[in-house]
């Protein structure tokens, strides 16, 4: 192709976007090339996500312009996004496939909706589409596979697939490492530089990890509060000048007083997992909150697992209530008062095809169990309700199933389950994660209590922001291992920040 193909330019200018009570995008300007890889960063809740929604075409209510080459373009639905060549991997990559179709099928969903592939032969030409598409990422994930079936990272890839049937110009990547491996991601920027170089294609691209940003892009766009903040070349820029810009300002200090702890309930001791946790200690007292903050992959989620006894460790010893315990599996971890809210709570946390009361019961069925050995329905019943009223739970029977409910009250009954476990540590990871504003409050009201009755909190979260109003204390991950520890009336987002990205101790 002649080299002004490089020289198209997306263009967004002076865009706005409200919520009820919420001006999320204030006088965007933004812009990006074709075979350009370009940055966007910015704190939780900046608007990154909602300004690419916007050019993904997911709202038509926005003030302002979007052009393309310098022709104006009506973006006002997904459709019109895609005739003009913009394709979205959403952040939630589980909600854009549909489930119980196949990898062949999600791939070429567009074309299957829209009626361009027809014949009796539909399914080998879509299947042969799907295949060359996954072939020019490397992936060996098999088209008639379900999508229920793969992992995330996978799933990622079905959907980076889908974008390239459709030939798109332009690929919004809405942080797409967070759920991939060290070597996934790798992969993963192998062939986004390849499309960039060879289809022009230009790559939008969100992530917390500013490291890696440093390795793929060569621009970069930084919002705050609603706001575009700047646009420059990352090159002269280092993480420390992208993470002030995205702050815009020191942090106040977190004036929460901690709370009064009582003994140690739960401590590690240079615990090692091999090739994923490296001599992790720490403590967490009868009573306190403790946060262990990381980006995705820093190994959160591997701890969390380990403490329950999901994962088997290699050296290092866990002492409950002062007394050394050997925990080699959930069992072991809940017989000794250990319990988990894990991170991917529909797969793991709780069955939403199973009623409220099964669910909330799980973990203490015994004690709802007769001596014929038969569950006693009323006596189950009334312990659902108890914790329904205990953490306000919005139900108005436990003979609901867990799906019917909002993902901050399936938390609820996650964490419900414990209470009636009588666990007297509770490990939370990322419970905040795919619930709403109002939801997450209530969720902290609920640590609040659990930590009043003197539980042992351990709440995981990449939300920093979180984690400075909730815990007591931040244990800060990266690569597997604790780098920084630290009071959290102490601390700032911004030195969290530093230390989770992979910055070293420099004072
Ligand atoms: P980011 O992706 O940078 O974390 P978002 O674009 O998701 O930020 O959010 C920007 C602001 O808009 C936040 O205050 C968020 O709470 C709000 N917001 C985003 N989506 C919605 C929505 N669907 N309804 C109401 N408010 C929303
Ligand atoms: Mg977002």
């Amino acid at each position: 192709m002649t080299p002004p193909v490089n020289e198209q330019r997306l263009e967004m200018r002076g865009i706005s976007m409200e919520f009820p009570g919420v001006k999320a995008l204030d006088d965007v300007h933004f812009s990006v090339k074709r075979g350009e890889i370009h940055a966007l960063v910015g704190a939780n809740g900046a608007g990154k996500s909602t300004l690419m929604k916007v050019l993904a075409g997911a709202y038509a209510s926005y003030e302002g312009t979007i052009l393309f080459d310098g022709v104006p373009l009506a973006i006002d639905s997904p459709n019109a996004a895609k005739r003009a060549g913009i394709e979205i991997v959403y952040q939630e990559v589980d909600t854009a496939l549909v489930d119980y179709l196949t990898v062949a099928e999600n791939i070429c969903l567009d074309m299957l909706a829209s009626g361009q592939l027809k014949g009796v032969i539909r399914r080998r030409r879509y299947e042969e589409i799907a295949e060359r598409a996954l072939q020019k990422l490397k992936a060996s994930i098999d088209v008639r596979q379900r999508v229920s079936e793969l992992r995330l990272a996978e799933k990622q890839l079905v959907l980076i697939a889908r974008a390239l049937v459709q030939e798109s110009r332009f690929l919004i990547l809405d942080e797409p490492t967070a759920p991939l491996s060290g070597r996934e991601t790798e992969q993963l920027f192998r062939i986004i530089r390849e499309l960039a170089e060879k289809e022009h294609l230009g790559v939008i691209f969100i992530s917390h990890r500013l490291q890696e940003l440093f390795e793929i892009c060569e621009s970069i766009s930084v919002m705050r509060d609603g706001k575009m903040v700047s646009r420059q070349l990352l090159a002269g820029q280092t993480k420390e000048t992208v993470v002030e810009q995205m702050l815009g300002r020191r942090l106040q200090k977190s004036s929460r007083e901690a709370r009064p702890a009582g003994a140690p309930s739960l401590e590690l001791d240079r615990i090692t997992v091999a090739g994923q946790l490296d001599e992790i200690s720490l403590t967490v007292r009868a009573g306190e909150v403790i946060g262990i903050a990381g980006l995705v992959g820093a190994g959160k989620t591997e701890l969390c697992k380990t403490i329950f006894g999901s994962i088997p460790v290699t050296s290092g010893l866990m002492r409950l209530a002062g007394e050394t315990r050997r925990i080699r599996s959930a069992y072991d971890a809940v017989r000794l008062g250990i319990g988990l809210v894990p991170e991917e709570r529909r797969k793991e946390g709780i069955l939403v095809a199973d009623p409220i009361e099964q669910n909330m019961t799980a973990a203490s069925l015994k004690q709802f169990v007769n001596r014929f050995g038969f569950v006693e329905k009323k006596k189950e019943r009334a312990a659902a309700n108890r914790i329904v009223q205990q953490l306000s739970i919005k139900v108005s029977d436990t003979r609901q199933r867990a799906a019917e409910l909002s993902g901050g009250n399936q938390q609820k009954v996650a964490i419900g389950k414990w209470l009636l476990a009588d666990a007297s540590v509770l490990v939370l990871d990322e419970p905040t994660k795919g619930v709403d504003v109002g939801a997450k409050a209530e969720i902290f009201q609920v640590i609040d209590q659990l930590a009043a009755e003197q539980k042992a909190v351990i709440y995981a979260s990449s939300e920093l922001d979180e984690l400075l109003a909730v815990t007591d204390r931040i244990y800060v991950m990266y690569d597997g291992q604790i780098v920084f520890e630290a009071t959290t009336s102490e601390t700032t987002e911004e030195q969290l920040l530093w230390y989770a990205t992979g910055g070293q101790q420099h004072e």
